[in-house]
């Protein structure tokens, strides 16, 4: 999985659908319909939607 964001491809996977970029602290997620899901994580662990263009 590499990040749409910065490129890394050493990305974090935490579960099958979801991954973790360490570079720019964003989760990727998956829907089931292939959709891809940005989520900026905050320095209060709290998360936040990064709209994404389909
Ligand atoms: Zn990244």
């Amino acid at each position: 999985m590499t990040c749409p964001i910065c490129g890394n491809e050493h990305t974090g996977k935490l579960s099958k659908s979801r991954y973790f970029c360490s570079n720019c602290f964003v989760e990727i997620f998956y829907t089931r319909k292939s959709q891809l899901q940005l989520f900026q994580i905050l320095e209060d662990g709290t998360t936040c939607a990064i709209p994404t263009e389909a």
